[in-house]
């Protein structure tokens, strides 16, 4: 070893480089932010985008210098002080003004509303409609007629109100065996659910586009109650 412990931790440290840290650390963090910002909330389980966010910019922080010999210790530790204390700001800000957290964190979505999808192409681009199927699925939903009303979190977990047995409609049905498309010439008994949205037909003339969502993908509706 020829370096002393000073060196380890303090090498080459000007006051001009250490500003340059805090501001690149600034710069990076909000990156970090916006970039998991724009991906869209799913993917980013339970962790809120923010925490996501300060394990990436420490991660790396606290990693380099345990193996790049030409990162002074004091440098990280100072990436780790303008984390702290941007995050100390962001939670002021976010529990102070709520603009400040419905940028940041999103608001919840309502996906589900009276047994039909409240969610179209129009008003979601980081919504995918699969995974929402399993995260019902999840919950022993058996189609969305069983579905009073569902929401998707910021923090990208499901809240589910269900109607009561008695209530349950025709909905579109969510395991795979039943959710497949049926031919418009197949003389088949309805209520049909559209695929995409879940909206409901009693019957089903020959290339007819959903009304609600304009596709034209239809299956066989159920109104099985819960077992
Ligand atoms: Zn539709």
């Amino acid at each position: 070893m020829d370096k002393s412990l000073y060196e380890i931790l303090f090498d080459g440290a000007s006051p001009s480089l250490l500003t340059e840290i805090v501001l690149r650390t600034l710069i990076m963090f909000l990156l970090i932010l916006a970039i998991l910002r724009i991906s869209g909330r799913r993917g980013v389980r339970q962790l809120t985008l923010f925490e996501v966010a300060i394990i990436l910019g420490l991660g790396s922080a606290a990693g380099d210098p345990m193996f790049q010999d030409d990162i002074p210790i004091f440098h990280a530790l100072l990436v780790f002080l303008t984390v702290i204390l941007l995050y100390k700001l962001i939670t002021w800000l976010v529990a102070r003004f709520d603009t400040v957290n419905k940028l940041l964190e999103g608001e919840p979505l309502v996906v589900v509303r009276d047994g039909e999808f409240a969610v179209t192409d129009n008003n979601t681009s980081s919504f995918n409609k699969m995974e929402f199927f399993s995260e019902l699925r999840n919950v022993s939903i058996e189609h969305l007629g069983q579905v009073r009303m569902a929401v998707l979190e910021t923090d990208g977990t499901m809240s589910v109100l269900k109607y009561k047995n008695e209530d349950v409609k025709y909905g579109l049905p969510l395991f795979p065996d039943l959710y497949k498309e049926i031919a418009p010439t197949e003389n088949v008994k309805g209520p049909f659910a559209c695929m995409f949205c879940g909206n409901i037909i009693e019957f089903l003339p020959h290339n007819i586009v959903c009304p609600k969502c304009k596709k034209d993908r239809w299956t066989i509706a159920i109104n099985t109650p819960y077992p």
